[in-house]
């Protein structure tokens, strides 16, 4: 069955803090150590020693590494809002804050040309606030639990790459559930886009916009990471990377269609300058992201349970699992019985039926839940994992994001 990202809007019930010290940071940081620490009752029995020569300084290390438990880590809006990105339910989240925002749905994207100049309009001005935006310590952190062996995988709900950029590939799989901003995609041939490269052609194409962009640019509208003054000086963003702009008109909007269908598929149909028509057929470009109401590719709900059936144990960050695609990653943990903690500020879905029956004994190792600021907490409990497990816990210290580039330029 297809799994669609839809969202939720409704308001969530207040958290029960598990365990009642984790309601202070200092509480916090000893639950989600003991959390990440502690092997769970379903943690799958260390295997035999292997057959190859065995007395070695790595063999040690990997028996030792062995027994650690296999934490998959899921991630949501509120790890990036440190970047100046915006959530969606925060104190200066989406939902609270514009009441009105209603996201666009993949149907409308693919069926309708206004809506697709409405979208990359938005997009074209989104686009250089999440250029600059930076992973932040929370991301950094997260990589260096990953180093440190306390983490097996991470799937993120978010768009921005900055998982990805920072894990390293191997020890710490990344898996970007609702796809990423950094490239554009082929409707009719699949072939993905630098998203940089795309923005320099909407400029091309969009002489004014060009210029009312830098003008946004000039005013410093893009520069605040505070959503209620940039929306002071006219521009806010929104977690999926666009910008709103009330009462604007989109219908002079310009935007390519695919290079590699242009000329081989007469479908495609576009203008002398190469902007597409409203009679285009083919070759029509959309983010590389899971859209509103648009199904999740088989092969990332495939891999993402298979992330859930190989951890012990299902840590949440940031995220209200208001999507349903996430929350159902940890609804099949809990049937699991496998431990669940979250650390995300407000109510998270659902999050009772994951915490019902937990006794007041719980020191974080069977449950854990906190509101305390991620960015606050994941380095100190880097810290405190890397002594206890005698491991170095120093990467992710580099801004490495001038190598973040996504396949072939437009
Ligand atoms: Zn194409």
């Amino acid at each position: 069955m297809p799994v669609m990202r839809i969202p939720y809007t409704d308001p969530l019930p207040a958290p029960r803090i598990l365990p009642p010290s984790a309601s202070t940071a200092s509480g916090t940081i000893a639950a989600l150590t003991n959390f990440l620490i502690t092997p769970s009752q379903t943690s799958r029995p260390t295997p035999s020693p292997p057959h190859f020569p065995a007395a070695t300084n790595n063999y040690a290390r990997s028996t030792r590494a062995s027994s650690r438990p296999r934490t998959l880590l899921l991630t949501g809006a509120g790890i990036s809002v440190a970047s100046g990105l915006a959530d969606y339910r925060g104190s200066n989240g989406t939902y609270t804050l514009n009441k009105t925002y209603r996201p666009i749905y993949f149907s409308e994207f693919v069926a309708s040309h206004a809506s697709r100049q409405r979208y990359w309009a938005r997009s074209f001005l989104g686009w250089e606030n999440l250029r600059r935006a930076r992973p932040n310590t929370s991301h950094r952190a997260v990589a260096d639990l990953g180093q440190a062996g306390a983490l097996q995988a991470v799937i993120t709900q978010n768009v921005d790459s900055f998982h990805k950029i920072l894990n390293d590939p191997i020890s710490l799989p990344t898996l970007e559930l609702h796809g990423y901003l950094r490239a554009t995609v082929c409707l009719t041939c699949r072939q993905e886009y630098d998203r940089q490269a795309f923005q320099e052609r909407l400029c091309e194409l969009n002489p004014a916009w060009h210029d009312f962009l830098n003008e946004c640019l000039r005013s410093g509208a893009l520069d605040t990471e505070n959503p209620i003054e940039r929306r002071q000086r006219g521009l806010r963003t929104n977690p999926d990377g666009d910008v709103d702009l009330p009462g604007v008109d989109y219908a002079s909007f310009n935007y390519p269609a695919c290079p590699r269908c242009l000329g081989k598929d007469a479908r495609v149909d576009v203008d002398q300058d190469g902007a597409v028509l409203s009679t285009n057929k083919a070759g029509v470009l959309k983010p590389a992201v899971v859209m509103f109401g648009e199904s999740i590719p088989p092969e990332v709900k495939t891999r993402a349970e298979e992330f859930v059936d190989s951890a012990d144990k299902m840590l949440v960050i940031g995220s209200s699992l208001a999507t349903y695609s996430a929350w159902r990653l940890v609804k099949k943990a809990h049937d699991q019985k496998k431990p669940v903690g979250i650390l995300n500020m407000g109510g998270v879905r659902g999050e009772e039926g994951f915490f019902e029956g937990i006794s007041g004994d719980n020191d974080g190792t069977i449950a854990f839940r906190s509101q305390e600021a991620s960015e606050l907490i994941l380095p100190e409990v880097v810290e405190r994992i890397g002594k206890i497990w005698g491991v170095s816990t120093t990467k992710g210290t580099d801004d490495p994001l001038g190598e973040a580039n996504a396949s072939a330029s437009l």
